[in-house]
């Protein structure tokens, strides 16, 4: 998933590029790869999977991926993981990741495309019990039935604020009081830098290099 974009300095100019070349795109002098003066680095991934993420709130794109389709944040859908990493999630068909007859977690018709999400926050392990019981008790209320769905007023981060001011866990719970709050401390800073690494992988789909003066 990782498209490996790396960035090395030469002739005060930094470069982005997914192969370090054989000639300083700016100046045309011969390189060394392995000479450290490149100061030659990845530029971190900054998307997880949903599942190797227990616990935690997630974000992706309500259609396609965040490399290739991602606009901006009206296009954005939250869910929340469980403690064996399956996604939970309301949207216009209801909750996904609960069976309602059964009472139990369902991966049946749980979305695959969590595969490129950002991570908001993970909790650690001591809360698996509590994480999962308020999850699954808020799931099956008929509040999150495909019904009661409204894009504007009653959508997936409606489910996720609820389920935190329920978790009853300090201070992310004291934000998910106010969605406008909630958004400027945790979805802004992870979305504008996520911005910047899509906006770079896309100008490398176009170009070899992209160029920036230091
Ligand atoms: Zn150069």
């Amino acid at each position: 998933m990782d498209p490996g974009i790396l960035c090395f300095h030469h002739c005060e100019h930094k470069v982005f590029c997914t192969i370090i070349p054989e000639q300083c795109p700016v100046c045309k002098q011969t390189l060394d790869r392995y000479d450290y003066n490149l100061l030659p680095f990845r530029v971190p991934y900054p998307f997880v999977k949903a599942s190797q993420h227990p616990r935690a709130i997630v974000m992706k794109p309500t259609h396609g991926d965040f490399l290739n389709d991602y606009y901006n944040s009206k296009d954005l859908h939250i869910g929340v993981t469980n403690s064996l990493g399956f996604v939970v999630e309301f949207s216009e068909d209801g909750i996904k990741g609960v069976d309602p007859a059964s009472r139990k977690w369902s991966s049946i018709g749980c979305s695959i495309d969590w595969d490129q999400c950002l991570l908001l926050e993970q909790f650690d392990e001591l809360w698996n019990e509590i994480w999962d019981g308020v999850l699954l008790k808020m799931s099956l209320t008929p509040l999150w039935e495909a019904d009661q769905y409204n894009e504007e007023r009653h959508n997936c981060f409606t489910f996720v604020l609820a389920f935190l001011r329920a978790l009853d866990c300090g201070e992310l719970s004291e934000k998910a009081e106010d969605p406008k709050l909630f958004c400027k401390q945790y979805v802004v800073p992870r979305t504008s830098a996520a911005g910047k690494y899509i906006s770079l992988y896309r100008q490398l789909k176009r170009q070899s290099y992209f160029i920036q003066n230091q």
